[in-house]
């Protein structure tokens, strides 16, 4: 494939008209300098243009990681005996809330391993304590029947945290043992039915992943019309059956970045996290991110005794940080970039595409609420 034919593809995307999977794929392949600069360039212009300069803060809250799920990538893998287990106490959880309220962050994420210990009546509870302190709640607590998503919901969540990891069924079936493509995708529907704004997303540089497997992931994500897209670089554990690959970092966090890029310009106001994994794999990592299509921060707010053991991936930046540094460190970052730190829930706020593509016509606005849900 020639320069001249990705420059054509890239000028597809400037004028705001769709791409096929092949022509993602390969603008993905792409490694010529001045053209991957074009494209990290244009999702950031894209990105100001649809969703502005502010940067929306999560609060992380990581409550439990016992997990009953294998898996493969994931350092809390219930056969992962290597790995001190917590799970902290409504109380406790609660607490955090508080802390995290009074720091002026608008959203809290709870997040967890799938731990049904917490039933679905003590997390509803938690909801609506927590909603009345004036929080958007994210919830990122794994597959959980429609009755259970439904009662959260009523009882104010505002989103829910799902990602399928990755939109190739043969790759999804190897990695996850005891879980479903379809299952998992179904779930997404249900919460989307139920009012959540919905996230999804995937990881990059999986074993056996191909350019065409991330192409389709894209192409999800524009077709599912997710609120918030989580892209991040798989990172290998060691404590787990994925523990001795490796992929070049460089090339991972080009391949991360461009995904991320790519999903910007074509799904142009869905949140996008600058994340944590991606500030693990390459130092500034997450910087770079916000300067290529990224939104979304997610300081961690997990208390410093149970964070180091929140071990999803090896290395984890900031694990040693006091509570609440992570947060000034993040205003930092986003100021130095010129950017805005948001003061607002950041709801995602969507454009209406008729044919449900990115035509660049006919778009009218549809914004929502930006206050907490009323269902
Ligand atoms: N149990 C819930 C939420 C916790 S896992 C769930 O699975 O949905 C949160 C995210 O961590 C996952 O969605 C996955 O994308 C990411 N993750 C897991 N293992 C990882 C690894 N080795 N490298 C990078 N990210 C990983
Ligand atoms: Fe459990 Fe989530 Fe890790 Fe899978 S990715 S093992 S569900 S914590």
């Amino acid at each position: 494939m020639s320069k001249s034919q990705r420059e054509i593809y890239l000028a597809k995307l400037d004028r705001e008209e769709n791409l096929e999977e092949e022509e993602i794929t390969l603008l993905l392949s792409c490694e010529d300098e001045e053209i991957v600069a074009a494209i990290f360039a244009l999702a950031d212009r894209k990105r100001r243009e649809y969703v502005g300069d502010a940067v929306h803060l999560r609060g992380l809250i990581e409550f439990s990681n016992i997990c009953r799920k294998n898996c493969l990538y994931c350092g809390l893998r219930r056969d992962n005996r290597n790995l001190k287990r917590y799970r902290m106490s409504v109380e406790e959880i609660y607490a955090v809330g508080v802390e995290i309220a009074r720091l002026g962050v608008k959203t809290v994420v709870l997040q967890s391993g799938e731990d049904p210990w917490y039933d679905a009546r003590t997390i509803a509870h938690l909801i609506r304590r927590l909603k009345k302190l004036d929080l958007a709640v994210t919830l990122s607590i794994g597959e959980r029947e429609r009755e259970e998503y439904a009662l959260w919901r009523e009882a104010g969540a505002d989103r829910y945290l799902l990602k399928q990891e990755t939109f190739d069924r043969e790759l999804f079936r190897r990695l996850h043992p005891d879980d479903d493509y379809d299952r998992r995708l179904a779930c997404q529907s249900i919460l989307r039915e139920l009012g959540y704004q919905v996230g999804s997303g995937n990881m990059v540089g999986l074993p056996g992943q191909s350019l065409e497997s991330l192409a389709r992931d894209i192409k999800n994500f524009q077709k599912w019309d997710f609120d918030m897209i989580g892209i991040g670089p798989f990172i290998p554990h060691p404590d787990t059956p994925l523990g001795s690959y490796r992929m070049e970092r460089e090339k991972q966090f080009l391949l991360t970045l461009k995904t991320l890029a790519i999903t910007r310009i074509l799904t142009r106001t869905a949140l996008l996290p600058a994340t944590t994994a991606l500030g693990t794999l390459v130092p500034g990592g997450r910087e770079k991110a916000l300067q290529c299509g990224g939104n979304v921060l997610m300081p961690n707010l997990t208390p410093s005794c149970y964070r180091e053991h929140y071990t999803i991936y090896p290395g984890k930046i900031c694990l040693t940080e006091e509570w609440g540094t992570c947060l000034p460190c993040m205003k930092g970052m986003v100021e130095r970039l010129g950017r805005t730190v948001a003061t607002d829930y950041g709801h995602r706020k969507k454009i209406g595409f008729p044919d449900g593509r990115p035509s660049g016509k006919d778009v009218t606005r549809q914004t929502f609420p930006d206050a907490g849900h009323s269902p």
